[in-house]
């Protein structure tokens, strides 16, 4: 049969098989509350026949603006279910970028916390948002309660509307090196097969009888598919909201028996210490797996979850993928083999998940798999974005149709990728980028400076953090703070650089480009 893969498959069946299974949220007041995918489903096609009660049509873009939670669950299913685009705008962004974006989407209605109403406000008069839905509180004057939204619609004017399974059903925005971030369309067919895909068994394995904590938020990138790979299986979902610490992740791990936790490094090696501080005293023993990726999981964060009986998936993805690219496993070949070359293993980015293909470019063509050749990752599938949303960055697609990855990697015989550099100048703090050309920009910008390179550094909890290298014009002054505050307001608080540090040059390349690697060596040498 020509069965439509979309979102309304994924509520039919969590309607109707898994109506029962919980769905726990991390409360404002720190409190836990409970629900099912039947009422999520249930208050989804309210929301539904809301949004169309208000004026949104098919096609038209719905924003949200929220941490994870069973409202952001209904938004995940109910915004697609009426054709519309579900857009998870970042909480993290600063508001130019984010006035940026909710204006190049189209955005006309934002479904948003009420405890994120002042960061909305610094940038809502910029966009074409007419509707504003606010969830857990009261709408101030001229928004609308989305309690009383949902209360006031008729759920038996709930219809399923026809949908074209190649049809978007929701979109998010990648950070651009230079230039603006770029817009990716998710297909309702893309996210019903990412959603079965992960839940392969050689992938991340969701299943109905796993309790999942995507701690990953699900303002990024469809939160790895996980809300949708769980109402699919039916596995039960724990939210987290705001409270990211790893004592509130511990208390929810332990209290809710959480077997699949996801997130990016950063989240997890806190909880790795407090485990290690304390052992025994956090009754983890339920929980089997967490999926790092976002970043490079360090060896030694997945040595340090082993010594806890929970094993750690390294997992590498891209907003372009929707986004689960590839999950590191031990192969076959390498079942009885000793611990530490199976840590090897795993420590890799890994194989890809099913539908995805993965080949590398060097300068001279694609390079062999021979785990040693450089190259550009280079992927195609049926998840991985054809294009940007309005033909932005089209040289990052072949003409043979592939799209660049912009990470160098090496590919193991067995197809087994490897990251090992980065083609594109951004920095990863935290699981968030930042652009270093964009602060490079700023900081020339200042009369004082001549020349300002921004490189990563390595940093123990953020992965990387920015270091500004500056180098002043003929008989200038300025001092690092007063850069730095000409950044400030410029740029959100976590993007400015630790450290900006005065040089007489700059290393460039035979091409008048900053040589960034050398910059990072010598801050390697100290
Ligand atoms: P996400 O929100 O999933 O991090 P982005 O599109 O923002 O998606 O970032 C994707 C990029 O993050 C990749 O191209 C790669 O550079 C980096 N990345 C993601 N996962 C890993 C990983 N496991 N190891 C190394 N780098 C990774």
């Amino acid at each position: 049969m020509d069965f439509p893969l979309t979102v309304h498959a994924i509520v039919r069946r969590a309607r109707s098989l898994h109506f029962a299974r919980e769905v726990v949220s991390r409360l404002p007041d720190g409190s836990v509350g409970r629900t099912t995918y039947g009422a999520v489903v249930e208050r989804a096609e309210r929301l539904t026949v809301a949004l169309g009660s208000i004026g949104i049509a098919p096609g038209d873009r719905v924003a949200t603006f929220g941490w994870n939670h069973a409202e952001h669950l209904e938004a995940y299913l109910g915004v697609p279910s009426c054709g519309a685009v579900l857009h998870t705008l970042n909480v993290r962004l600063h508001p130019d970028e984010l006035a940026y974006i909710a204006n190049h989407a189209g955005d006309r209605a934002a479904i948003v916390d009420a405890s994120l109403l002042p960061q909305f406000e610094a940038f809502r008069a910029r966009t074409p948002i007419e509707h504003v839905i606010v969830v857990g509180g009261e709408a101030p004057a001229g928004m609308l309660a989305y309690e009383e939204l949902l209360a006031a619609s008729d759920p038996a004017l709930f219809v399923e509307v026809e949908l074209d399974e190649q049809s978007a059903a929701s979109c998010c925005y990648t950070s651009g090196t230079t230039g603006m971030p770029k817009g990716v369309l998710y297909s309702h067919r893309c996210l019903a097969l990412h959603a079965l895909s992960v839940s392969t068994v050689d992938s991340l394995a969701v299943a109905q009888r796993e309790t999942v904590l995507p701690v990953v938020p699900m303002f990024h990138v469809n939160a790895w598919g996980l809300p949708y790979a769980a109402a699919m299986t039916g596995a039960k979902l724990v939210l987290p909201a705001s409270r990211l610490d790893a004592a509130s992740l511990l208390e929810l791990i332990v209290t809710e028996q959480v077997t699949l936790a996801a997130g990016v490094p950063t989240v997890f090696l806190p909880i790795l210490e407090a485990l290690d501080a304390a052992p025994g005293r956090h009754d983890v023993s339920a929980l089997h797996t967490v999926v790092i990726g976002g970043a490079a999981a360090p060896r030694a964060l997945i040595e340090g979850f082993d010594r806890h009986g929970v094993q750690v998936l390294h997992a590498w993805g891209m907003t372009e993928m929707a986004p689960i690219g590839t999950v590191g496993r031990v192969p076959a070949e390498l079942a009885g083999a000793p611990y530490e070359t199976q840590l090897s293993a795993r420590a890799k980015q890994g194989r890809p998940v099913p539908f995805v293909e993965a080949r590398a470019r060097g300068d001279e063509g694609l390079v062999p798999w021979d785990g040693a050749s450089y190259g550009e990752l280079e992927v195609r599938g049926a998840s991985v974005a054809a294009q940007y949303m309005g033909g932005d960055g089209a040289e990052s697609f072949t003409a043979d149709g592939w799209f660049r990855t912009g990470d160098v990697v090496t590919i193991d015989p067995d197809g087994t990728v490897v990251i090992q550099d980065r083609a594109k100048d951004l920095i990863k703090s935290g699981g968030e980028w930042i652009s270093s050309v964009a602060l490079e920009n700023a900081l020339m910008g200042h009369p004082a400076v001549a020349e300002a390179a921004v490189v990563a550094v390595p940093h123990e909890r953020w992965g990387e953090r920015p270091l500004a290298v500056v180098v002043l014009r003929d008989g200038a002054t300025v001092t690092a703070d007063e850069l730095r505050a000409e950044l400030e307001p410029r740029f959100a608080r976590w993007w400015l650089p630790d450290e900006i540090v005065f040089a007489d040059a700059i290393p460039k390349t035979a091409t008048g480009k900053f040589r960034k690697t050398a910059l990072r060596d010598l801050h390697r040498r100290g």
